[in-house]
């Protein structure tokens, strides 16, 4: 049977009234900005304090985009007889954001908490050897990284916090016990005088 003259536009039409009540999806940006989830993943902040130079990031990169060098120093014995120790010093940390594919393998795998992810994502550059972001870039970065999201308040105490109570809660009984010490080893002299 040939075709109702005119049931092709009728059709076009029915699908413009449907979707013109429809919410629209698209985003006016650069004018207005996207609201994007917290944990977006826009561009990697490092908290170089934390970084230990153990290459896992630069070695489980897919892309090979994480630069590292760094050279060794000797630390003096932490007490008198003991070993000398060598640890690493970070000279140049830098990630190639042209060739980066955001997979956050590198966060993932840090053992110490050194990379982050930040929901910053405007550093578009007209010269593709701006997108390698030095350390002093990628510090940067650390300051846009949000919060942590809250503890469940049902779940166990973190290990690091057990511990670094104990230890403070063993450093002040020591405290407390010198100064015993101390005002027991006064007081004598008090009497005398
Ligand atoms: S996000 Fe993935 S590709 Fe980008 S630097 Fe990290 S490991 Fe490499
Ligand atoms: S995995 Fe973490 S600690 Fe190791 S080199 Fe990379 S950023 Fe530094």
């Amino acid at each position: 049977m040939p075709p109702i003259p005119g049931s092709g536009l009728a059709k076009g039409l029915a699908v413009t009234l449907r979707t013109m009540t429809k919410k629209t999806v698209t985003e006016q940006y650069p004018d207005v900005q996207p609201d994007l989830p917290p944990r977006t993943r826009g561009v990697i902040g490092l908290f170089e304090e934390n970084c230990t130079v153990c290459m896992l990031c630069a070695r489980e990169c897919p892309d090979w985009c994480i630069y590292i060098d760094s050279h060794k120093e000797t630390v003096p014995p932490a007490a008198p007889g003991g070993r000398e120790r060598s640890r690493n010093v970070l000279d140049r940390f830098a990630i190639d954001f042209s060739l980066c594919m955001y997979c956050g393998i590198c966060i993932e795998v840090c053992p110490f908490d050194a990379l982050f992810w930040s929901p910053e994502f405007e550093y578009a550059e007209t010269d593709i050897r701006e997108l390698t972001h030095e350390r002093d870039k990628l510090r940067e970065w650390m300051w846009t990284v949000p919060a942590p999201p809250a503890l469940d308040p049902a779940a166990e105490e973190p290990k690091e916090l057990a511990a670094a109570r104990k230890a403070a809660e063993k450093l002040a009984a020591q405290q407390q016990a010198e100064q015993a010490e101390a005002s027991e080893q006064a007081e004598p002299g008090e009497g005398q005088a």
